[in-house]
């Protein structure tokens, strides 16, 4: 069901959020974002925000349902992944990427164990919310391993005698040290992107799309 307005859905509250409004804010989109609302009208233009998880943004693209999104790299190659599998719609456009939400994705081990290459990581346990991407990393690699899937803690899987080895984000690497842990491989770097559905657009949101991405490019060099 396509409206007329421009749907775009952002993260409702974690690590995108605040980047994000400040963004559509800077591109000149009024809303007011008090309250717990999942749909919010912007005041000055066609545009209507769904602040949504993270987890969803991906899908409600594939899917058709929003125009829209910003989203983190890894999530959405995740959510791809899993949905070529599955056979289920995957198709997206990547209009830019943005200057915020950096990370990488890595594997750590324990701290005293010794690591000479991902040949080490034969038929270890890794614990990871990230299982697709993990298995492409490892079947590039030619290795052999068991996954464990967690969607959260997944940094204390080692200690708590989970698994043998994790993979999750990372950006300083406090966490992993907290743990006891050491980041051995970096198997994707990402960054927050906006994208956009496939299939067609009504003459009125193309245009409107393409005068987000003028102040958009404006917008971030005015940053640099
Ligand atoms: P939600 O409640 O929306 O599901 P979440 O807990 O899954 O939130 P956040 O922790 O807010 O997600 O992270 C959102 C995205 O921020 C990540 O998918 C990643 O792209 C990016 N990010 C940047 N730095 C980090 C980091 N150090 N750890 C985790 N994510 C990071
Ligand atoms: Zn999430």
């Amino acid at each position: 069901m396509q409206t007329q307005r421009l749907r775009i859905a952002i993260q409702k509250k974690g690590r995108l959020s605040k980047e994000c409004q400040d963004l559509f804010k800077r591109c000149g989109i009024k809303f007011n974002l008090m309250g717990e609302r999942l749909v919010v009208h912007s005041e000055n233009m066609p545009i209507d925000l769904l602040l949504v998880r993270d987890d969803d943004i991906p899908g409600l693209i594939m899917d058709g349902v929003v125009d829209l999104g910003v989203i983190g790299e890894n999530e959405l190659e995740e959510v791809g992944l899993e949905r070529a599998a599955l056979n289920e719609p995957c198709d997206y456009t990547k209009l830019r990427r943005l200057d915020f939400g950096g990370c990488r994705l890595s594997i750590a081990i324990d701290k005293d164990e010794q690591y000479t290459g991902p040949q080490d990581l034969h038929g270890k346990r890794i614990a990871t919310t990230y299982p697709q991407l993990v298995k492409r990393y490892m079947d590039e690699q030619g290795v052999e391993f068991s996954p464990c899937m967690l969607n959260g803690s997944v940094e204390v899987a080692p200690r708590a005698g989970l698994a043998d080895a994790i993979c999750d984000l990372v950006s300083t690497g406090a966490t992993l040290e907290a743990n006891g842990l050491k980041e051995v491989e970096v198997i994707l770097r990402s960054k927050a992107v906006l994208i956009q559905r496939t299939g067609e657009f009504s003459e009125d949101k193309q245009a409107l799309i393409e005068r987000i991405l003028t102040r958009m490019q404006g917008v971030i060099q005015a940053k640099e």
